[in-house]
């Protein structure tokens, strides 16, 4: 009985042990380099600074299971991405991205984006640019229920979602937006509501980082930098501990 008793508390500690799951998705990838710089590629910056992310995690939280939807430079499709989440029965799902603008426009400072229905025309353009990752993939007319990512039109759905986790992403989006300032120094636009598909195809509390602005000389400079990934990485980590703690 003793033994039986022994086994049930060791089975009970271990499941108890890893009781938190974080998918890390580190954006692009493989053919799909995403927003380019002068010399950088967001794919790069985005898995770097994941990377760093979550082993930070995996040191100072043994009870947290860390999955990265890519380790290498390889293409995975969105809404794979999604279901690895799905899957793990994640409890916290977390994309990694590097923001761009068209030539001749300038803009500093990181922004964190949870799920919802855009109120301002700058935030349907990074959904769109984001979500235009889709036309990559062989299948996505039918993949996605005809979403066109590049027309406003599609985006019309995401008024009507109901979204459970709202709160929870929230909080972390500004947990994390707080840290971008307070620890790596960098301009904190803000968190933002919009339509990106990564996030509406997942099941759990979800943000979508924007580390910066690659087409901004300084910014691409600061995002290209060990020491700079290394700022961005620690600053997430500890926008997740935050959050974390407040659970
Ligand atoms: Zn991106």
């Amino acid at each position: 009985m003793k033994r039986i008793t022994t086994i049930l508390f060791l089975l009970l500690a271990s499941i108890y042990a890893q009781a938190f799951t974080l998918v890390i998705d580190p954006g692009h990838g493989g053919k799909d380099a995403g927003a380019i710089g002068k010399n950088s590629k967001e794919k790069d910056i985005n898995l770097a600074v994941a990377l760093a992310f979550g082993e930070m995690v995996k040191a100072n939280f043994p009870d947290v299971k860390v999955i990265f939807t890519r380790k290498t430079d390889v293409f995975v499709e969105l809404s794979e991405r999604a279901n690895i989440a799905n899957k793990a029965k994640a409890d916290l799902f977390v994309s990694i991205h590097t923001n761009s603008l068209p030539k001749g426009r300038i803009s500093r400072g990181t922004e964190t984006y949870t799920l919802g229905m855009h109120k301002a025309a700058e935030n349907l353009e990074v959904a769109k640019r984001e979500n235009s990752v889709i036309t990559m993939e062989s299948n996505y007319k039918t993949h996605y229920e005809g979403f066109d990512p590049s027309s406003s039109e599609s985006y019309i759905i995401f008024e009507f979602m109901q979204d459970q986790n709202m709160e929870k992403s929230v909080m972390f989006a500004k947990n994390v937006q707080q840290e971008f300032a307070a620890t790596a120094g960098r301009k904190n636009k803000g968190v933002f509501q919009a339509g990106f598909l990564v996030l509406r195809e997942t099941s759990m509390p979800s943000a979508l980082v924007e580390l910066g602005y690659i087409s901004t000389p300084d910014e691409e400079r600061y995002l290209k930098s060990a020491a700079g990934q290394k700022a961005l990485a620690r600053s997430i980590y500890k926008g997740f501990k935050a959050y974390k703690n407040k659970l």
